[in-house]
């Protein structure tokens, strides 16, 4: 059996709390080596860690995602100090996912007050991620889809999360779920502490999409695999409620598009995972 580590999953969310153990037990035992499981807030941060601490082959990462400071405002920075209190725990192998979150639903604008507010948030978590020495896991959205039916963004956020980070060069960094285009990609693969991660939304796009062109541009080197759940299931599980046990999807898929044997994709990507976290 293939061997997989899905690096993008949300086991904490309310979805799971029904079945959660079962959830878990069947990714185990259907090719998922490790899982990683991300923090979105201060609340899902906890329970990232408790997690963690409970299975010996989930892994967590901590962050507040930019709509925590949505939420929030400037009575986010006054929870910072307790965040930082998570950080001790020994399954802790990176701080996010962090970043900029530009759409606005409902036909909305994303104002400049609300960019700085992200960005203050952002930056105090990247020189959290420099003191304790983890990579980083990068949360990008852009403001608008560039055509509504098309895997495809404005690439605002893209632009001003590559200028913050690229101050950041002793760091390593994943774009988690890449939805970038091409040229972007190629800005991206030039800096050699950036690595690339691919969800199930790959699984929707029309064979022509631009999302292929980025795939086949990216070496194998620089991927690895996730699911996101439980949001974003890939085809065939489209509509369902998502889980780590469906990363094998998303590894077909780029498999298929990279046109490599799925032993190879796999024994690569989980030798990136596993450099990357340090796990
Ligand atoms: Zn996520």
């Amino acid at each position: 059996m293939i061997m997989l580590i899905e690096t993008h999953s949300h086991l904490d969310d309310k979805q799971f709390d029904a079945d959660r153990d079962e959830v878990i037990a069947r990714a185990f035992s259907g090719g998922v080596k490790k899982i990683i499981n991300i923090g979105a807030g201060l609340g899902s941060s906890w329970r990232s860690v408790d997690l963690a601490e409970k299975y010996k082959d989930i892994f967590c990462a901590i962050g507040l995602h930019p709509h925590y400071f949505m939420e929030y405002g400037e009575k986010s920075f006054d929870k910072f100090d307790e965040f930082k209190t998570l950080s001790p725990s020994k399954k802790l192998v990176a701080i996010g996912e962090i970043g900029l979150d530009y759409f606005i639903p409902d036909g909305g604008m994303i104002t400049e007050e609300q960019k700085k507010l992200q960005k203050k948030g952002f930056m105090l978590q990247l020189e959290l991620a420099k003191v304790l020495k983890l990579p980083v896991i990068l949360h990008c959205r852009g403001s608008r889809p560039v055509a509504p039916s098309i895997y495809r963004e404005t690439e605002d956020s893209y632009e001003d999360i590559f200028e913050i980070i690229s101050k950041f060069s002793e760091l390593n960094f994943v774009w988690h779920s890449f939805g970038g285009r091409l040229e972007f990609a190629e800005k991206v693969l030039k800096k050699e502490n950036m690595l690339f991660s691919f969800s199930g939304n790959i699984t929707y796009s029309k064979p022509n999409a631009e999302i292929f062109e980025v795939l086949r541009k990216i070496p194998i080197e620089r991927i690895m695999l996730e699911t996101d759940c439980p949001y974003l299931a890939p085809v065939p599980m489209r509509g369902k409620r998502n889980e780590p046990s469906y990363v094998k999807y998303v590894a077909q898929k780029i498999a298929e598009t990279k046109r490599l044997e799925i032993e190879d994709l796999a024994k690569i990507t989980t030798g990136n995972a596993e450099k990357f976290f340090g796990i």
